[in-house]
């Protein structure tokens, strides 16, 4: 399985209803990178600060993550703070702080080029776009995004989009990018801007997958206790792209099965503070949920 992501190696400050965290490990790569890794070999582009922990990279590479396109910049990590409200849904964020991804060029190693199954984590839009032309044989592009770009990088965001196969994206994001607040209506206008496919994250409410000819439903794995929400997109989409790449193609009945897979992925996620939960994960825990959530949606 060819795997590559692009996004964001970050410290993440995260307050929750109950508890908090300083700095833990975080960033739109990072937990794509452990959800995915339990179907295949995953490849990272991305920066880091010379502060960036040690133990943290090791516990990339011992679940087969590669991290050759990560570059070790002088200078601090990227630093977001972030607080829910007491629902869990409504969360601030406090701080956003790019450090040395501000100046980050991404260059795709030699040897990640021909990944066919390539996914831009949720950063600038046009760093997704730099590192998407270093692609030689992409397959399937699939992007993410969030309100921060879709505000002050619109344009670059729509180029994009032109050249993607799949976009996935919350509600209140596909809401502020097409002005509709119809969901159904604002999953068509998304396919209008380019994408073949749509995946509308809603939350504890579950997925969406809306594509030209086809549409899919997903409730989210209802976990008993939720310890922090942070990451659920980016583990969702993990487990959604390492199916299809372990499978080797994205037809329907695979994007199908894919909503399921994130969907066990972004729970198990949740049950935990920053990757604690997803770095435990292994294909046999990720089989048992997937079976639990098949038979809880089955008639
Ligand atoms: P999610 O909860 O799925 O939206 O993802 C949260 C993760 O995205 C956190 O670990 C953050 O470090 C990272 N993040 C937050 N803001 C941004 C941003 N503007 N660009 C890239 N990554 C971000």
């Amino acid at each position: 399985m060819k795997l590559l992501v692009i996004g964001t190696l970050a410290f993440d400050s995260v307050e929750t209803p109950h508890d908090r965290r300083e700095r833990a490990i975080g960033g739109s790569a990072t937990y794509f990178a452990h959800a995915a890794a339990s179907f295949g070999p995953v490849r990272v582009v991305g920066v880091v600060g010379t502060d960036f922990p040690e133990p943290a990279l090791a516990s990339f590479h011992a679940r087969g993550i590669d991290t050759e396109g990560v570059e070790v910049v002088e200078g601090e990590s990227f630093y977001w703070a972030a607080r829910y409200e007491a629902d869990w849904n409504t969360r601030h964020t406090l701080e956003t702080r790019l450090n040395v991804f501000a100046d980050f060029d991404p260059k795709v190693p030699e040897s990640y080029r021909d990944a066919e199954f390539v996914f831009l984590a949720n950063s600038e839009p046009k760093v997704q776009m730099k590192a998407l032309d270093q692609c030689t044989k992409p397959k399937l592009v699939v992007a993410d995004t969030m309100n921060l770009w879709i505000e002050h990088a619109l344009d670059d965001l729509k180029a994009l989009m032109k050249r993607v196969d799949g976009l996935v994206l919350n509600d209140e994001e596909a809401r502020m990018l097409t002005g509709n607040s119809n969901l159904i209506q604002a999953a068509a206008q998304i396919l209008e801007m380019g994408p073949n496919f749509v995946v509308l994250k809603k939350g504890e409410h579950g997925a969406f997958l809306v594509a030209r000819d086809h549409r899919f439903a997903v409730p989210a794995y209802p976990v008993e206790e939720v310890i922090d929400p942070t990451g659920a997109g980016d583990a969702f989409a993990g487990g959604f792209m390492g199916h299809i790449a372990a499978t080797g193609n994205a037809d329907p009945a695979t994007l199908r099965r894919a909503m399921l897979y994130g969907t066990v992925t972004a729970s198990h996620s949740v049950q935990g503070f920053s990757v604690d939960e997803l770095e435990k994960l292994d294909p046999r825990g990720i089989e048992r949920r997937y079976a639990d959530l098949h038979a809880f949606v089955a008639v």
